[in-house]
């Protein structure tokens, strides 16, 4: 019997996992510059939050959700994004109350669940980082959070990136657009993919966000939203693209990007990688404004701006630029001990020198000598104590700089007391 992880899911194990860590610390330290705190929630939901929120017709409503019933027949989900289950929290916890400030913003990160056909960037479970903005429809909140994220890519060393734009405009846009672009695929409904042929009277712009082949050259004659804006959409678009030139952003706009759910509205953006070989899965940040969603999940109107990128795509994209992720790879401290008697002061020693803060590690295979010198270096130790049964029987331990080559005995008495000031005596560039 031989048991393998479900399909679409990863093992991350060192040497990658270090990557992920300079990804999430990289993530934090820019939201500490932005302000944004965090908020975790759970893994799953009810049903019913990302449904509504999602939207039944969209892909991952529809297709993609890894939901069942428990025990106490509540139909539960796996999250398959975090922005609906972050506003069923700021909900829950009136979050939008007089004692916060305004926007509220909070940031998250953590594992997303959907049933897609896995390949290279695409994943079952998957990982995304996210931000969200509550309380202001001031379009300089767009262009922050979209700066913020492009900051993100630049901090990791990530170059080839285009951001692309385009809005949705508002419920008066939605309406008027609705129908034109149901008057334009109406009589091409023949060729539409059968998804699209059912989405065309409940929900239009799904047959925009269409992967099909044949869905997709239909829909680029399709009318552009753009033009059926209405005066307060068109005023926050036109906003949003001044302020971009203002700040040096570079960016296009893409009026047939409609995004895979429901709740946007105007301002939608894509940060799309363009380094070679990233495919199909291209987009690695994708994200917009939602201002009727707190609403929606039984909140006061409270308009809102956020995004999420995926970390595995990010990483493709990493190794796709060749950026090297600065690894840790030293030790303070490494105790070479030699005799099986001397397993236990190799134990007290070990544990005195982690508990003055530094890093130390030991041998406890029992192993010759020259495996242990070897392990030693492959560690990058700065001191390695060195430990045999006459040192143990005299009281004393060897220490010899890794750096500057000096050596010198210390009674064990020394390691135990005052293990920082053998430190600095042995690393100094001074012989001793
Ligand atoms: P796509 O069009 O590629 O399916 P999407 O529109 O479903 O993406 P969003 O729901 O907006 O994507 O999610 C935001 C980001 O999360 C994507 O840009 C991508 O980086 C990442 N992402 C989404 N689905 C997956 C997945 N199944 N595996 C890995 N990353 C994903
Ligand atoms: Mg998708």
């Amino acid at each position: 019997m031989s048991y393998q992880r479900p399909k679409g899911t990863n093992d991350l194990l060192p040497g990658v996992s270090e990557k992920w860590q300079f990804v999430e610390e990289t993530a934090r330290l820019i939201f500490r510059d932005y302000q944004y705190q965090e908020i975790r929630t759970p893994i799953f939901e009810h049903y019913e939050v990302i449904s509504r929120s999602v939207g039944d017709t969209t892909d991952i409503v529809s297709k993609e959700m890894y939901d069942f019933y428990d025990k106490g027949d509540r139909h539960v989900t796996l999250r398959p994004e975090g922005t609906a289950p972050i506003v069923r929290s700021f909900v829950e916890n009136k979050l939008f109350g007089p004692e916060f400030s305004k926007p509220y913003k909070t940031y998250y990160m953590g594992p997303m669940f959907r049933y897609e056909r896995p390949q290279a960037g695409r994943l079952r479970q998957f990982h995304q980082i996210g931000a969200e903005a509550f309380g202001s429809e001031n379009p300089a909140v767009d262009v922050e959070s979209m700066a913020m994220a492009l900051d993100f890519f630049n901090q990791l060393g990530i170059k080839q990136i285009k951001l692309v734009i385009n809005s949705l405009g508002d419920k008066e846009t939605r309406a008027t657009y609705r129908q034109a672009l149901i008057d334009y695929l109406e009589p091409k409904m023949a060729e539409l993919s059968d998804d699209s042929k059912r989405r065309l009277h409940e929900n239009p712009l799904r047959v925009l966000d269409s992967k099909d082949k044949k869905d997709k050259a239909i829909v680029t004659e399709a009318p552009s939203i753009l033009d059926y804006l209405s005066d307060a959409s068109k005023e926050h678009f036109e906003t949003v693209k001044t302020m971009l030139t203002d700040l040096n952003i570079p960016y296009e706009i893409d009026s047939n990007m409609v995004r895979g759910l429901d709740y946007y509205t105007n301002t939608i953006f894509e940060i799309m990688s363009e380094a070679p070989g990233m495919g199909a899965q291209s987009t690695i940040c994708a994200g917009g404004r939602y201002d009727g969603l707190v609403e929606e999940l039984g909140g006061p109107s409270t308009p809102g701006f956020g995004f999420a990128l995926g970390i595995e795509r990010v990483l493709i994209t990493m190794d796709a630029e060749n950026v090297e992720v600065p690894v840790i790879n030293e030790i303070d401290a490494y105790i070479v001990g030699l005799g099986t008697e001397t397993n236990i002061e190799s134990l007290k020693l070990v544990q005195a020198i982690r508990n003055f803060g530094f890093s130390a590690d030991r041998d406890f295979m029992n192993r010759k000598a020259k495996a242990q010198f070897k392990t030693a270096g492959k560690l990058n130790a700065k001191l390695v104590l060195t430990l045999g049964e006459n040192e143990l029987s005299e009281g004393i331990v060897n220490v010899k700089s890794m750096e500057n080559r000096n050596e010198k005995a210390f009674p064990l008495t020394d390691i135990y007391e005052k293990f920082d000031e053998v430190y600095d005596e042995m690393t100094a560039n001074t012989p001793v």
